[in-house]
């Protein structure tokens, strides 16, 4: 892999990049720049200016002025837009999925799987495009007809978090283009890189077919973060991120009356039962615990197993996290690349630490890999630790390859445990037994967004609405109806008779 010639081929300039959409005028500025680096070898990548208000008012005025034209476009033509999108992140994909892989440090697997989660949210939303049906009622009066419309909401603020560089920014836009909206994205300043990399794929689409160029725009930094959180000409932010920052963000724009769509963090547990199939688990929770070096919303936190099999489960996960290769994740015998960055490390070291005092039994240790091979610091060590569900520790999202391991007796306290935390994002049962998965699956089972029987915490596919609950915040992205959170809805009544007669049969005569 030669860096230096996927970037001149995604039109990236290593010395100055640029801000969005490849404009000239947000070079103007003098806001600071910022240098991504390689969590794989610790090089730098490229530079980009960061926007300030200059930037983001000159964006907001094209993203406006693009939305009273966009939104006239019909509506499968705009899908066609999309599908084009989709055609030329096709043609890009072996790049795009490279540089993923370079600048957020995830495996190439992950990198090109993330490029196809891009082209396939395309496709649906292309489907979409002409399916955005609202329904029909029927009127409690003579010769009225009532039905209700859907309308895009005008600018959308895209907010992303670092470990999906890409495709979280797709989910949102592919949806939020064929109803209508235009979007603004501020990626992770962690991976500003690829981002300008994917605005520069949208802005020839859009210009090879003379469209306005602010149906897409980027601006990169963290003020645009606030910007966008504050602005009342944004009526929605789709946010993606920690819980942390999801509560300042949440709060800023409702105090405005915005509305979010919020994808925080998430805190996910496999229940393995007795009646598991334990080969089968034993890859589902390692892959989960240990993909993208537990850096995704989904990663597999916590394994609550069965007291039966508990000695059994634990060596199998033992001796298969004695096989994992750690290295360079463009290599593909590799299994676990670098967390993100040296803060990340700080942040695995610490919880290793607190879970120590708090009373975890390590029984396979961590700790930061050192040597050529892993000179940018950012390589660490999966472990496991024998906790309880109440430590502080297990009750927080640590962003790395930290596996909790917590023993049950019953179905209803495996379910309680799994509960028992306050994020909602995504759960898992490992199970041949009928009566357990419908148990798990019920009302009075898990309290997710996502809730799976054999197969992990980890993965989703694009066709199902894909969000948490309790502090994963509430919100819903890509598949089934998820496009309604980019529209808004509209009831119409319309009277065809020759009187006026008012609902719940009040009489008004002069
Ligand atoms: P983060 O919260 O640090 O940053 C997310 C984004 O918010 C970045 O673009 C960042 O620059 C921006 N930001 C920072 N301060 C801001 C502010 N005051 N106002 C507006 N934006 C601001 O998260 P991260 O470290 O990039 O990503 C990891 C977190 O994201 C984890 O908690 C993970 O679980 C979560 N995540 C959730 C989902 C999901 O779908 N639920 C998906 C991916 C990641």
């Amino acid at each position: 892999m030669n860096i230096q010639e996927v970037l001149h081929r995604l039109r990236i300039n290593p010395t100055n990049s640029g801000t969005s959409t490849g404009n000239d005028w947000l070079k103007e500025e003098s806001t600071p720049a910022i240098t991504s680096y390689s969590p794989v070898n610790g090089l730098a990548i490229a530079e980009v200016q960061s926007a300030g208000a200059q930037s983001f008012e000159h964006v907001m005025k094209t993203a406006e002025q693009a939305f009273v034209f966009w939104r006239n476009v019909p509506a499968p033509k705009r899908g066609d837009i999309v599908r084009q999108f989709g055609d030329e992140l096709r043609k890009h994909k072996q790049d795009l999925g490279t540089l993923v892989s370079y600048e957020m440090g995830k495996s190439l697997q992950e990198g090109l799987g993330e490029v196809q989660e891009m082209i396939d949210i395309c496709d649906f939303a292309v489907g979409l495009s002409r399916q955005l049906y609202g329904l029909t009622m029927h009127s409690e009066r003579t010769n009225h007809r009532m039905y209700e419309q859907w309308h895009p909401l005008g600018i959308v603020g895209i907010i992303s978090a670092f470990n999906f560089p890409v495709a979280v920014w797709a989910w949102n836009a592919a949806l939020a283009w064929v109803c209508g909206n235009v979007c603004i994205w501020k990626p992770s300043s962690k991976t500003p890189i690829v981002a300008l990399a994917c605005q520069n794929i949208i802005a020839d689409v859009l210009k090879q077919n003379d469209l306005p160029e602010g149906i897409s725009n980027l601006l990169i930094g963290n003020a645009a973060g606030t910007m966008i959180n504050n602005n009342k000409r944004i009526p929605l932010v789709s946010f993606t991120g920690s819980t942390k920052i999801g509560r300042i963000v949440a709060s800023a724009v409702a105090s405005r009356f915005g509305r979010s769509i919020l994808e925080l963090g998430g805190n996910n547990a496999i229940i393995i039962s007795k009646d598991a199939d334990l080969e089968m688990s034993v890859i589902g929770a390692v892959f989960g615990a240990v993909g993208t070096a537990g850096q995704r919303c989904t990663s597999t936190r916590r394994l609550i197993v069965q007291e039966d099999i508990y000695e059994d489960f634990k060596n199998k996960l033992v001796r298969a996290y004695g096989q994992l290769r750690i290295g360079d994740p463009l290599d593909e015998k590799t299994h676990v690349g670098p967390l993100i960055d040296t803060d990340a490390v700080m942040a695995y070291q610490s919880a290793i630490e607190k879970g120590n005092t708090e009373g975890a039994n390590f029984i396979v240790e961590g700790g930061v890999l050192e040597g050529d091979r892993y000179v940018s610091g950012c390589y660490v060590k999966p472990c496991i630790a024998e906790v309880e569900n109440h430590y502080e520790i297990v009750q927080e999202e640590t962003f790395a390859p930290i596996l909790y391991l917590i023993k049950y007796k019953t179905l209803e306290e495996a379910i309680a445990l799994q509960n028992g935390v306050p994020q909602g994002l995504s759960s898992a049962i490992m199970t041949l037994n009928l009566r357990e998965a419908e148990a798990f699956l019920s009302v009075n089972g898990s309290d997710c967004g996502i809730a799976n029987v054999n197969i992990g915490t980890s993965g989703a596919e694009i066709g199902g609405a894909f969000g948490g609950e309790k502090e994963t915040g509430g919100g819903r992205e890509s598949g089934s109806d998820a496009w309604k959170g980019y529209m808004r809805r509209q009831t119409n009544t319309i009277n065809y008779s020759n009187t006026l007669p008012l609902a719940q049969g009040i009489k008004f005569d002069l």
